[in-house]
């Protein structure tokens, strides 16, 4: 090759990487990233899996389907919240929802950071007392911020008033500490009435949340169904205790039940 190929060659090499480079631009990567909901920092998930107890990656979930929003302009629900204990999808996903707001580890936050984990955190405004700051930094990684009212009390049986004090008093409070105006709601001890759901959409409530699959300190347990985890499966991870394994170790119970049946986990925000 003459000198003059051998630098043409070298040129067009180079523009041929400089087009490479632009079309994988990074911080166009980050925006496009940021826009599909994936948080773009932290390490990679697969770096990481084996210090959170897991013997293999947690495999990126699938982009969902649009889903309906469901709500008017001015936020309130166009019809009564679906009530679900698992979401009608096909993939192959489970879905983590954390109660209460008791449990506030700083090393579940890393866990969520590491593994890149979509969790749903279902918040009592006077069981997180001060505590909003942690939920700030899981909200920062990308976990849901959602409703579980503002005193746990029993809803089934109340009258409307206070049934509607609680639901739409915790929306307030997590508009004022967090930010966000949640859709999802969860009845404390999962017990709700048809005041309930009438209430919960008057706050801008479009889905009821519970859960066909609860992580006990000892396994998982399941409502009713099979009893292991399947494709849209809503998993409680709790109870909060004190005694017994920590979130952190529940949570990787939950994950590695939820790979045993080669499932991932999905972000229960992007199906409801
Ligand atoms: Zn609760």
């Amino acid at each position: 090759m003459t000198r003059a190929r051998g630098l043409a060659a070298a040129l067009a090499a180079a523009l041929l990487l400089a087009g490479c480079a632009q079309s994988v631009d990074p911080i166009e990567r980050l925006g496009k990233k940021a826009a599909e909901g994936v948080r773009p920092h932290g390490p990679a998930p697969d770096r990481n899996y084996r210090h959170w107890g897991l013997t293999e990656p947690l495999p990126r979930p699938p982009r969902p389907a649009a889903r309906p929003l469901g709500l008017t302009p001015d936020g309130t629900a166009h019809h009564l919240p679906r009530v679900l204990d698992h979401v009608p999808t096909r993939d192959p996903v489970v879905f983590l929802t954390y109660d209460d707001g008791a449990e506030r580890d700083p090393r579940f936050v890393d866990m969520v950071r590491e593994l890149r984990l979509p969790v749903s955190m279902f918040l009592t405004d006077s069981v997180v007392g001060p505590g909003y700051g942690h939920f700030a930094r899981l909200h920062g990684l990308g976990a849901g911020i959602e409703n579980h009212t503002l005193d746990h009390r029993a809803l089934a049986g109340q009258p409307y008033a206070g049934q509607r004090a609680e639901i739409c008093g915790q929306q307030d409070r997590l508009a004022s500490r967090l930010g966000v105006r949640p859709r999802l709601f969860r009845p404390p001890y999962g017990a709700y009435d048809a005041t309930t759901l009438r209430a919960a959409a008057r706050c801008g409530i479009s889905a009821v949340v519970l859960w066909r699959a609860a992580m006990t300190p000892a396994d998982l347990v399941f409502s009713r169904g099979d009893h292991h985890l399947a494709p849209g499966d809503i998993v409680l991870v709790g109870p909060d205790e004190s005694t017994g394994p920590n979130l952190r170790e529940r949570t990787a119970g939950v994950l590695r039940g939820a790979q045993r049946r080669g499932l991932t986990v999905g972000r229960l925000e992007d199906y409801l």
